[in-house]
């Protein structure tokens, strides 16, 4: 048995065309195009020709039909040129994503979720809101994909491959999701998350999310919610020098040319005295880096702590990956590299994990 519309998925997660997968695996463009709408299905040996090409195991063919991602409903952060091939190889492993999501789901209890959908008031009011609402106050943001998690935002990592793509939410079900990927600085991480939360919060799953305008609420909304006003202006003096926003930008974990942006939307720099820093930072790799930064990148605790507690029912995340159909590299990826390092001999005990009696709410 095969579900014709796996093969469709597992090709646009490899980013093949299927011209590219027929020279690949060595099957012809017209069998391949019948085998993706259903038309005939493929003998097992050419199944297999059609797993080792797209480097998925040929067990995750015959698994039922997956609701993929929808299309209208992600806020994509990518660079403005990135190709449909790129944003679909992403969003089929969003899909890979949401499927371990339902598998941990029927067997843990999760955090459940709590973010609002505010329609659209202005950002620096919505990310006020938010603060409001998850008791925040004031104070620097803590962890931010802990503090996702704990709100019951699904977080999981992107595919390195695709730098092109640093980070997307989707609505699924009344569930809200957020892939991260993992290579830009620690802060500039932290800003990611706090973006597609604004997508999360101000657009809602209604509405396609994506344009310049929804761009730059979600950005206002990221830098309002990790530097909330008051504490800015409490902390940083106007016309503040180079070394002060250097000490200044650990206070609240974000990159030196947030808070210099953040400064002069508050009106603590003026416009020359922003231009001149942003030229003075970018001159110190500042723009595209992060010098003396945080380091560490924020992963999640949600994942650590389901694939902990498996592990002391001898579940290996190989046996979560084989069930799912899936290579343990490729589940891996979505899950911050968690279960190839931080997880590695890890040997504590947990409580039961009877059928949904597991819980992770932090
Ligand atoms: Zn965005």
């Amino acid at each position: 048995m095969v579900t014709p519309s796996r093969i469709a998925l597992a090709r646009k997660r490899r980013g093949l065309t299927l011209a590219e997968l027929s020279a690949r695996a060595g099957v012809s463009l017209q069998s391949l195009s019948n085998y993706e709408t259903g038309r005939t299905a493929p003998r097992s040996d050419t199944l297999a020709k059609i797993a080792t090409a797209l480097e998925f195991p040929a067990s995750f063919f015959a698994g039922s039909a997956l609701d993929e991602l929808p299309c209208e409903g992600i806020s994509w952060r990518a660079r403005s040129k990135t190709s449909t091939r790129v944003l679909d190889a992403a969003r089929a492993a969003g899909t890979l994503g949401a499927m371990l999501y339902d598998w941990i789901d029927e067997r843990f209890r999760l955090p459940a979720v709590d973010v609002p959908s505010l329609g659209k008031p202005d950002p620096e009011t919505a990310a006020s809101m938010v603060r409001t609402r998850w008791g925040l106050g004031e104070a620097p943001t803590p962890n931010m994909v802990h503090l996702l998690e704990a709100h019951g935002v699904r977080v999981f990592s992107l595919d390195p491959d695709h730098a092109e793509v640093d980070a997307f939410a989707v609505w699924r079900d009344g569930v809200p999701f957020v892939f991260l990927n993992t290579l830009k600085s620690a802060e500039r991480g932290r800003f990611d998350a706090a973006h597609e939360l604004g997508h999360l919060v101000m657009h809602g799953s209604e509405h396609a999310c994506s344009g310049p305008e929804a761009e730059r609420q979600a950005n206002e909304f990221a830098s309002a919610f990790l530097m909330p006003r008051a504490s800015v202006l409490g902390h940083m003096p106007s016309g503040a020098h180079l070394d002060q926003i250097l000490r200044g930008k650990r206070i609240w974990k974000v990159s030196a040319m947030a808070l210099t942006y953040r400064m002069h939307d508050l009106g603590l720099l003026t416009d020359w005295q922003y231009r001149s820093t942003c030229a003075e930072l970018s001159r110190l790799g500042y723009r595209s880096d992060e010098p003396e930064g945080m380091g560490q990148r924020e992963t999640s605790q949600v994942l650590m702590k389901v694939f902990a507690a498996l592990r002391t029912k001898h579940v290996r995340p190989s046996g979560v990956a084989a069930e799912l159909g899936l290579t343990s590299e490729e589940m891996n990826r979505l899950l911050f590299g968690l279960t190839l390092t931080s997880l590695a001999g890890s040997g504590q005990q947990d409580t039961s994990t009877a059928k949904r009696n597991l819980s992770v709410v932090s």
